[in-house]
């Protein structure tokens, strides 16, 4: 009479759910593996019983069954313990980092992660690439053709990595692709590290390749760098990195931008700052001034009694902006230059207006926006003193 009780083995209800009675089987898994109990057959009779109980219950049919006629309405037993519930079960365990595959190595005696495979298809690496752009290509945007090193499918295998005829099934898992491991009463399916799960071997490789399937090889690509690109900004180019392996699809370029610093202008966001360098008589009487812009030669108007570190404005002007609609402005910075070594004429000059502002006259009411007591020539000093 075959009395044993799956429920009492896993310490759940008989009405416990799936996830409940999964998580019994692992903390009980984990309490009694074998790696964790060297040498101890107490151990090793309780995880054997964990797995059966769960081999049951773990199964809504069997378990059904089991709920009716007992374990003897399981016809064998239960002997049906099916591997892939048990990868199924681990893979699921909550191991840090590396825990599962060290699990299985330690179990198994190898590396059940698999390792870098170059009989499977596999997506081929990202590529990256340093793009020096010139301060007015950024500007209008701009088509690069850049070379890049990297790995392409060998045209002489077309990928497979040997010759025709060069191929044979696997001997280790006789072209299946998958082992079978057994650990004490355990028998464990898992990918074929030989072949690393293709089923096939290269006996007689490609010369080109020397059976990798692919060859170092250099391309030209063409980057479109969008209007307004900045510095650090990256572009994706995808489809444009290593070919991939027996198959797999290639990696991606990425292409970093850095951008050349202009000798006059700088740049920030969508905006460009520059300098306006105006004489005494200019920033006194105004006028119109040309000042080189991202779009041509533009005329700024500069008001009478203009402050130096003043900033002008050309809306518009500036750099496209890469995200969203529109151009960034174009700041033109009014700095003064200082006078020369003035000759007695020039002398004579600057003396009557500074006789003209002592009495009082007009000369800031005319020349300058005064600031409380401070006209714009005592603010001139004051600069150009500094
Ligand atoms: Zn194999
Ligand atoms: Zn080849």
């Amino acid at each position: 009479m075959n009395d044993i009780d799956y429920y009492k083995i896993l310490g759940v209800e008989r009405n416990a759910s799936e996830s409940e009675i999964k998580s019994a089987y692992r903390k009980l898994a984990l309490k009694h593996h074998p790696d964790r109990n060297p040498d101890d057959p107490a151990a090793e009779e309780m995880f054997k019983q964990a797995a059966e109980a769960y081999s049951v219950l773990g199964d809504a049919q069997k378990r059904q069954r089991f709920d009716q006629y007992g374990a003897a309405g399981l016809s064998g037993g239960a002997q049906g313990f099916d591997p892939s519930m048990f990868q199924d079960i681990f893979g699921s365990m909550g191991f840090g980092g590396g825990g599962l595959e060290d699990l299985f190595s330690q179990m198994f005696g190898g590396n059940a992660g698999g390792g870098r495979s170059q009989t499977r298809a596999q997506r081929g690496h990202d590529l990256r690439y340093q793009l020096e752009i010139e301060f007015v290509e950024a500007a209008r945007g701009t088509e690069v053709k850049i070379k890049v090193p990297r790995s392409e499918t060998c045209p002489g295998c077309s990928g497979s990595g040997a010759r025709p005829g060069g191929k044979v099934s696997c001997e280790s898992c006789h072209g299946r692709g998958r082992v079978n491991y057994r650990h004490g009463f355990m028998q464990v399916a898992r990918t074929c590290p030989q072949c690393n799960g293709s089923g096939e071997q290269v006996v007689d490789p490609c010369k080109d390749c020397g059976g990798d399937g692919r060859i170092a090889t250099e391309r030209t690509v063409t980057v479109r760098v969008p209007a307004g690109i900045d510095d650090g900004m990256r572009l994706r180019v995808a489809g444009e990195g290593d070919g991939g392996w027996r198959g797999g699809p290639p990696g991606d370029l990425y292409v970093d931008i850095a951008l050349k610093p202009h000798e006059k202008w700088v740049r920030d966001d969508a905006d460009v700052h520059a300098e306006l360098v105006l004489g005494f008589p200019d920033l006194v009487l105004g006028g119109r001034f040309e000042v080189e812009t991202l779009h041509g030669t533009q005329d700024v108007e500069v008001p009478a009694g203009t402050h130096p570190a003043t900033v002008l404005r050309l809306a518009g002007q500036g750099m496209a902006r890469v995200s969203r609609r529109g151009r960034g402005d174009h700041l033109v910075h009014v700095v003064a230059r200082p006078p020369g070594r003035p000759d007695e004429k020039e002398k004579a000059l600057w003396r009557s207006l500074r006789e003209l502002q002592e009495r009082g006259g007009g000369v800031d009411g005319h020349l300058g926006q005064p600031e409380g007591d401070r006209s714009f020539f005592d603010k001139l000093r004051d600069f150009l003193r500094a």
